[in-house]
Formats: C-alpha cells, sequence, structure tokens
C-alpha cells in the first residue's frame, strides 16, 4: 500500500501519519521531517535547504525526490508508505512514478484533507511537539494531558505519550513565514490534484472533524 496524504500546512497530515505508523504498521515518508533531521545534524543538504525552509519557500525538487528514493530503497517491499508533504510540485509527482516504478510499487490512494484556510494560521501557530519523542500537541485544541487549561507549555507539564517535558516550536510555524507555505501550496501543490483525480485515486476526507473521526475516515478508505 502506497499513499499520499495532501492537504495544506496544519491540514493534520504529519498527526495522521503518526497515527497510520501505530495502527497499520506503515512507514511515514515525511520530506519535512526529514529536512529538519538535514538542518539539525548540519548535512550539505540541510545547510543548503535551511533559509529557504525558514522563509516557508520549496526546497528543490531534486532534492526531495532523492530523499524520497534513498528511503524507499531502505525500506522492505511489503512495507506501505504514507508520502506526507511529497509531492509538493508537479515535478515531484512525475517524479515519484518514476521512484514508485524503480522499486516496484504503486501509488494506491491520494488522500486530500480538506480544511477550512482560516482556521490553519491559528493551528500551526499553537503547534509544538515533544523534544523527545516527537509527539504532536496544539496550545488552542491538543494540549498534553496534565495540562488543564490549554495554554503554552511550561515545561513542567510531561508528554502525554513518554512523559518527557521538554517541548519545542518549529522556527517556520510563524505567521509570515506560514502565510508564504500556504501560498506556495496553492500555487504549486493544489494543482497536482487534477492529474491524480484523472487516475481515480482521490478521495477527500473532512479535515476539520477530530482528529479520530479523521483517522477511521481514513481506515475506510484503505480497507
Ligand atoms: P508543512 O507543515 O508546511 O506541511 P513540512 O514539514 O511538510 O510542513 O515542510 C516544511 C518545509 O520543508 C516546507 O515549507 C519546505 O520548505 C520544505 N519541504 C518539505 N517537503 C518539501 C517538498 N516535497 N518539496 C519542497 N520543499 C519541501
Ligand atoms: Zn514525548
Amino acid at each position: 500500500m502506497n499513499i499520499i496524504l495532501l492537504g495544506p500546512p496544519g491540514a493534520g497530515k504529519g498527526t495522521q501519519s503518526a497515527g497510520l505508523v501505530e495502527r497499520h504498521g506503515m512507514k511515514q515518508l515525511s520530506t519535512g521531517d526529514m529536512l529538519r533531521a538535514a538542518v539539525r545534524d548540519k548535512t550539505p543538504v540541510g545547510l543548503e535547504a535551511k533559509a529557504v525552509m525558514d522563509r516557508g519557500e520549496l526546497v528543490s525538487d531534486e532534492i526531495v525526490s532523492k530523499l524520497i528514493d534513498d528511503n524507499l530503497a531502505a525500506m522492505s517491499a511489503d512495507t506501505g508508505a504514507i508520502f506526507d508533504g511529497y509531492p509538493r510540485t508537479a515535478a515531484q509527482g512525475e517524479q515519484l512514478d518514476v521512484i514508485l516504478a524503480k522499486h516496484g510499487r504503486s501509488l494506491d490512494n491520494v488522500i486530500e484533507l480538506e480544511v477550512n484556510i482560516d482556521a490553519l494560521v491559528e493551528r500551526i501557530t499553537g503547534r509544538f511537539s515533544c523534544a523527545n519523542c516527537g509527539a504532536i500537541y496544539n496550545m488552542n485544541t491538543k494540549p498534553p494531558a496534565d495540562m488543564k487549561t490549554p495554554t503554552s507549555p511550561d515545561g513542567s507539564v510531561p508528554c502525554t505519550n513518554c512523559g518527557f517535558t521538554k517541548f519545542k516550536q518549529r522556527p517556520d510555524d510563524n505567521e509570515e513565514t506560514v502565510r508564504t507555505r500556504m501560498d506556495e501550496y496553492r500555487a504549486k501543490t493544489a494543482p497536482i490534484l487534477p492529474g491524480y483525480e484523472m487516475r481515480g485515486i482521490v478521495t477527500r476526507v473532512d479535515g476539520m472533524s477530530g482528529i479520530d473521526e479523521v483517522a477511521a475516515a481514513i481506515d475506510a478508505i484503505l480497507t
């Protein structure tokens, strides 16, 4: 099973990918996560990508497609892949078809998370994650279990998943960069959907409902 989760920044692709990994033993291939790891490790790719990412613009197609190719090469053929944040341009979409064929895979589903753009800025600027396990939270809607009132993580609240008390926020989750990321999505990513529609593999899911409802809707598509 090979699926693409498509939707604007903040639509919930990362949260839903994590759920799919847990429920179905699939592997999440998030180019955003891979690039952030490269930035953290100061690899040549990371050094080149950092400024682009901080502005909310897109890293080159060659770089991200190579990351996907390398990751698929390291995966066992019977592990399903969730593409999260990739492809993001028409060229990446074409490259993905070539890469999948090379690894004996083909695309089964493109799941579009439909969201109200106005709600996304609030979602994204409220987002933070556990510095240890990466669990994703939101100051407005999904605080860690011990945080009585949704507010900001003050370091004394433990992660529901692992108990760690340090959290981090992405440097590109500020309002100005979020607007650029939205513009990039509208201009470059949304236009790749019609091509997948013509192949009959797109299903839309209401990304504004609760995390569990969205997960159930995705599971219904996959069975
Ligand atoms: P988002 O929350 O915006 O979906 P991601 O974690 O997927 O965030 O990506 C963060 C940043 O990493 C993007 O704004 C972009 O600079 C870069 N990036 C991630 N995936 C791609 C891609 N497929 N093509 C180009 N740039 C990418
Ligand atoms: Zn944690």
